[in-house]
């Protein structure tokens, strides 16, 4: 049987020492701040909202929300980034997708400033990535790093693959397995025959958002499984991408959906904002 890779519990941890570095920044003066800006009425979105308000509060950020009607222009919205973008208070901006229809995702994103882009969303910081400087790591991608490193098995010359290659999840996390060394395989939804690759992966990382898609006998047996996946099934259960009964036994390592990526991509976020703070402080000479 796999070991259960929790990531309700690494995030536990990483918050308790991100909440002691805020604390020190605080006594210089300096309260992280976040802007939370949330447009319609989507209901997964609220939780991710609330998710994110939450653990502002739990590592004691200072935090804005704002709750924008689904009729509000592109216009109106670009006019807030750019008042955030000036604000003292704020060190990152995020903007929760999805935006309702009629709304420019992309050029609202290429608006943050991109020291405040703490889900290194803005092509300037997908650009740093693939030349290989990290200032922000993309959220979810540095949370599934971070539970691969719990298992103390190194990423170097390993086969991995991803499959899924979206801009905030597949891509990015490609770029980061491939920062350390790992032999890095994409798969997508033109990939034909995906158990072919899967099989061979050492770490596999499932981001297709297909329930199941991941079956047990398509798995390297002792490998590692990280599940980034959030679907609900036919009953409205969460599910991951990964069929985890088939999964658990064969695998070595294994994410669970929920309490695994979910977490740690909140807890990647409020890193990226701390970093932000403590970056605004130094360029203030604090
Ligand atoms: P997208 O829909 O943007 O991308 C999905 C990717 O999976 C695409 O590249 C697609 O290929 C590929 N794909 C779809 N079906 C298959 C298939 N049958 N075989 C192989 N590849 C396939 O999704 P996201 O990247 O935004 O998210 C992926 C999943 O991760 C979702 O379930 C989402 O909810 C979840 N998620 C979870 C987060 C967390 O914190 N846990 C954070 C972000 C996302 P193609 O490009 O060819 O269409």
């Amino acid at each position: 049987m796999a070991e259960i890779i929790s990531g309700t519990a690494l995030s536990a941890t990483i918050r308790s020492e991100l909440k002691c570095e805020t604390d020190k920044l605080k006594a210089q003066g300096i309260v992280p701040g976040l802007a939370v800006v949330l447009v319609g009425e989507d209901p997964a979105s609220k939780v991710y909202v609330r998710n994110k308000t939450k653990a502002c509060e739990e590592i004691g950020f200072y935090h804005e929300q704002y709750n924008l009607p689904a009729t509000i222009t592109e216009h109106e919205i670009l006019d807030l980034v750019d008042t955030l973008n000036h604000s003292d208070k704020i060190h990152g901006i995020l903007i929760q997708a999805p935006l309702p229809k009629g709304l420019d995702f992309k050029n609202i994103i290429n608006h943050i400033s991109p020291e405040k882009d703490v889900d290194a969303f803005h092509p300037v910081n997908v650009g740093k990535i693939t030349i290989g400087d990290f200032d922000f790591l993309p959220c979810t991608p540095a949370g599934v790093m971070e539970l691969i490193h719990t298992t103390g098995i190194s990423v170097e010359g390993k086969n991995c693959v991803v499959v899924g290659r979206s801009n905030i999840v597949g891509k990015p996390q490609a770029m980061l397995l491939l920062k350390e060394n790992g032999t890095v395989t994409i798969c997508h939804s033109k990939t034909p025959d995906l158990a072919q690759f899967t099989k061979n992966a050492d770490i596999l990382v499932a981001a297709a958002g297909k329930a199941g898609l991941i079956r047990g006998d398509m798995i390297k047996p002792g490998s590692i499984v990280i599940d980034v996946g959030m679907n609900r099934n036919e009953e409205g259960k969460l599910v991951g991408d990964v069929d985890f009964a088939s999964a658990e036994p064969v695998a070595g390592f294994i994410t669970p959906v929920p309490g695994g990526v979910g977490p740690m991509t909140i807890t990647m976020l409020m890193k990226n904002t701390l970093r932000s703070a403590r970056n605004h402080g130094k360029n203030k000479n604090l």
